[in-house]
């Protein structure tokens, strides 16, 4: 099982991990004595889908939302970015958080939305199949634990408008998932694979852009309806980024090649098989040859 996939990552709480049918003791309402510390002092990971919503709200190209409002990081030594939102300048709060609450309430981001519920996810080696489990955070400051409202996970959830939210960063966390638990045996990610899941993740204008250039066209065999489809919509495009980060981060034929392409890659990979097939065979004529040798002394 690869680590867990925590938002709160420098949370003091080590979590206990749930199911969605555990019951929490939990309510926060403006008037409560504790109203918008959470939001004081942030650290959170924002999904790309996030990212979609709140360039939107803000009326933002991604480029420029991911410049102003974000700070990328490392999700793993060496390995894929991630982005946080980023506060006030020389503070912590959240830039959107106003007295009356949160000034963007209807597009807050996931991590949010699940205070003070943490998602975990999970998933074994080569598989692509997560499984879904939580953790509550219990932080001092939050006296939303002394309310005494009952509900379980699974309503919280249905409850912040979190169904939507992970069914359509699922793709994205699937990715992340899978280089974490793959390890050495898919290696550190080149420059540009790590460039182009930043690129494809977050910052979606760019990225349909690069669906709509010439070069994209002729390497990939996607219907013309299709693509004008996918460049039209923003939340289409992106489940389209995430297909097309399998195919350049794992090898996957999530998209067809066009055949000229293909035959290109064919002939490429022959090539290589060659290559590779000559060096054993130069190895073994070399470890027989020092047999031989041995043998003689
Ligand atoms: S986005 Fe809204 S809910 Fe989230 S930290 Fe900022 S103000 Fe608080
Ligand atoms: S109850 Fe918790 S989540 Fe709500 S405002 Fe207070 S600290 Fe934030």
């Amino acid at each position: 099982m690869s680590q867990p996939d925590i938002p709160f990552p420098n949370s003091p709480v080590v979590p206990n991990m749930v199911e969605a049918t555990h019951v929490i003791q939990f309510s926060c309402h403006k008037g409560i004595r504790c109203w918008n510390a959470c939001c004081s002092n942030i650290d959170i990971s924002l999904t790309p889908y996030d990212v979609l919503r709140l360039k939107t709200r803000l009326g933002l190209t991604s480029t420029e939302f991911l410049k102003d409002y974000t700070v990328p990081y490392e999700m793993e030594k060496d390995g894929i970015a991630g982005v946080k939102l980023r506060p006030v300048e020389g503070g912590t709060a959240c830039r959107f958080m106003k007295p009356e609450g949160c000034g963007i309430y209807e597009d807050r981001p996931t991590a949010c939305r699940y205070y003070p519920v943490a998602l975990l996810s999970m998933r074994r080696q080569d598989e692509y199949v997560d499984r879904d489990s939580y953790a509550i955070v219990k932080e001092d400051h939050c006296k939303g634990h002394e309310v005494n409202r009952r509900i379980t996970i699974a309503d919280y959830r249905k409850e912040q408008g979190l169904d939507q939210y992970d069914e359509l960063a699922r793709g994205w966390r699937q990715l992340v998932l899978k280089k974490q638990s793959s390890g050495p045996s898919i290696g550190k990610p080149s420059l540009r694979s790590r460039q182009l899941f930043f690129m494809a993740c977050y910052d979606i204008d760019r990225f349909r852009e690069f669906v709509g250039a010439e070069s994209f066209g002729k390497l990939f065999d996607l219907p013309q309806a299709e693509k004008e489809a996918l460049l039209a919509d923003d939340v289409a495009l992106l489940q389209f980024a995430f297909r097309f980060l399998r195919q350049v981060m794992f090898g996957e034929e999530s998209i067809a090649l066009n055949s000229e392409a293909a035959q290109e890659r064919l002939a490429r990979a022959q090539e290589i098989r060659l290559v590779e097939e000559r060096e054993a065979a130069r190895r073994r004529a070399l470890e027989a040859e020092q047999d031989m040798t041995d043998d003689g002394e």
